[in-house]
């Protein structure tokens, strides 16, 4: 078996977009603040935190909103799909949604974020650390 440097595909859902991931993800973990909800239309996302350097893109631009000071989020402008978010506050990151990743069963998440925002029936019986906002400010467990 040869030793392949890990790399992880993904795209939207209309497939206007993909990129590819280069080597391990910084964090993985899951959000439960409600913006990240709302920008998804989900009970919960989960992220994987990369260099910027390290994620390539192909295919159309995208489209970014502003959804709080300091924070952009980066999305397909034809099917919506959420693609990117960046912060001033982690300036050398930048987090994608595993939910667009071709395998997300690679990744393994490590803790939950903003469990203050969870909504009252996404019961977590997972076992990992759960954190009301960030676990010491950092994105990442
Ligand atoms: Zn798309
Ligand atoms: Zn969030």
């Amino acid at each position: 078996m040869t030793a392949a440097a890990e790399s992880h595909g993904g795209r939207c859902l209309c497939g206007r977009i993909s990129f590819r991931a280069e080597g391990k993800p910084l964090w993985v973990a899951h959000c439960h603040c409600e913006s990240c909800r709302r920008t998804t239309a989900a009970a919960m996302v989960t992220y994987a935190g990369y260099r910027p350097g390290a994620v390539m893109w192909n295919g159309d631009s995208l489209a970014t909103y502003a959804s709080s000071p300091g924070v952009t989020r980066g999305f397909c402008p034809t099917c919506g799909t959420s693609l990117t978010f960046e912060a001033e506050r982690w300036p050398d990151e930048v987090h994608l949604f595993v939910a667009t990743m071709n395998d997300p069963d690679a990744f393994k998440p490590a803790c939950h974020v903003f469990t203050k925002e969870r909504i009252g029936w996404m019961h977590l019986d997972d076992g990992l650390p759960q954190f009301r906002q960030t676990s010491d400010d950092t994105a990442g467990c």
